[in-house]
């Protein structure tokens, strides 16, 4: 098969709606457009109905009990502000302390931050260059006024795993509410709500090969139940929790996503750690001084984080723009800031902006995976040879000694 260029290796920024996702979805816009929430005729029937379906759907895929733990929200951005917010609101009289770790998704540090500015007080627990939260820091930094710890399942950019089991273990032993934001994990790595002991969990359709513009929080409902305060006002929808229409075409397409995503998750897995081992080997194998951010060992299958010393970020970008991948710089509105999550785990500047994050996913194929072993190889190699820093570490001197960075 002809490779259609730029290759897609960006899976953990979005997935492309699987085609049977669609076909289950198109009813919805044209034929099936009634409101789920109308009662009195057979067109709010028929879209509630759907609804509910997939609510089933969810609910089984995350381990739940009862299809009303499910809330549709707009995305998991929309779900983890839920979640923190809801909980804060919930639960301030009680205590005003949140856990949470440095590498979270914006969703949830910018979340926190606002709590901070109304008085909250935020743990930020650090990660090692592993990229893995220590359960043993979430049960020390505990104290009698901790109402919430949240932390991701697998995190978006080196696609580490974290350790939730042992961390809702903690949790539930204390008496503290755990949210996880489970976008990066749900489809790729096992999980459910019990053996994690988790009471609130987020969801996005469009990171497991679902459409855009919808998500879930998954909420506890019994030991405990969780009565989250809402955070968008208006007709009551989804048990007062998050006011507003549903999303019916979109619904469905996610619980379709959920569906297959269970079903394909063990063969889909152990096909994409193949791939992304034989990517990782293919680069390492054939190019020194390259670095795996993160774990390799607790990381989700499709993903692939590495830093290349000697060659500038903005040029390997330009070098290998026949695949769509992401760096590890962000572009903020004056500079380029090295991505806060390998800031976290200790990677300095310069290897923070070599890096690249390779996203494989259900429609990666193996001869892509070639071709981009081979096309970054050869990329870096090129560049490599016109670096004057490259040339004097191979001629043997320590660069560590030379006080070059502060230059840069
Ligand atoms: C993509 C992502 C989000 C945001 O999800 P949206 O549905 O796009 O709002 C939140 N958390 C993580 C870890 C993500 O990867």
């Amino acid at each position: 098969m002809a490779i259609k260029f730029p290759i897609y290796m960006d899976n953990n920024a979005t997935t492309p709606v699987d085609p049977r996702v669609l076909e289950a979805m198109l009813p919805y816009f044209s034929e099936k457009y009634g409101n789920a929430a109308s009662r009195s005729h057979s067109y709010g029937w028929t879209a509630e109905a759907a609804v509910e379906s997939a609510r089933e759907t969810l609910t089984k895929f995350v381990g739940g009990s009862s299809p009303k733990e499910i809330v549709f929200t707009s995305g998991a951005t929309e779900a983890d502000n839920l979640a923190i917010k809801g909980v804060a609101e919930y639960l301030g009289s009680k205590g005003n302390h949140i856990i949470t770790s440095a590498i979270e998704h914006k969703a949830v540090l910018d979340t926190c931050k606002r709590l901070q500015r109304q008085g909250f007080e935020v743990t930020y627990l650090p990660v090692g260059k592993s990229g893995l939260v220590d359960p043993d820091d979430v049960r020390k930094a505990i104290t009698d006024k901790t109402i919430l710890v949240s932390i991701m399942l697998v995190n978006n950019e080196v696609g580490t795993w974290q350790p939730v089991d042992e961390i809702g273990a903690i949790t539930h032993e204390k008496g503290v509410l755990f949210h996880t934001d489970a976008v990066q994990g749900l489809g790729k790595v096992p999980f459910d709500v019990e053996s994690s002991h988790v009471d609130l969990v987020s969801m996005s359709a469009h990171k497991m090969y679902g459409p855009k513009g919808v998500g879930a929080l998954w909420v506890r409902r019994a030991k405990p139940r969780i009565r989250l305060v809402a955070q968008m006002d208006g007709g009551g929808h989804e048990h007062g929790m998050r006011s507003g229409t549903l999303n019916v075409p979109g619904i469905v397409g996610f619980g379709k996503a959920a569906e297959l995503s269970a079903k394909e998750l063990p063969e889909e897995s152990s096909r994409l750690l193949r791939l992304r081992e034989k990517l990782r080997t293919g680069i390492q194998g054939s190019l020194e001084e390259t670095f795996v951010n993160g774990s390799i060992e607790r990381r989700m299958p499709g993903n692939l984080n590495v830093s290349f010393a000697f060659v500038e970020g903005e040029a390997m970008m330009m070098a290998i723009k026949d695949v769509a991948v992401s760096s590890g710089s962000a572009c903020t509105s004056a500079s380029l800031e090295p991505s806060y999550v390998l800031k976290a785990m200790g990677v300095g500047d310069e290897l923070a902006h070599s890096s690249i994050r390779f996203g494989l996913g259900r429609f990666t194929t193996e001869e892509e995976v070639d071709y981009v072993a081979r096309l970054v190889v050869e990329k870096v190699k090129g560049l490599r040879e016109l670096s004057p820093l490259y040339e004097m570490f191979k001629e043997g001197v320590d660069l560590k000694s030379l006080q070059w960075s502060a230059e840069h």
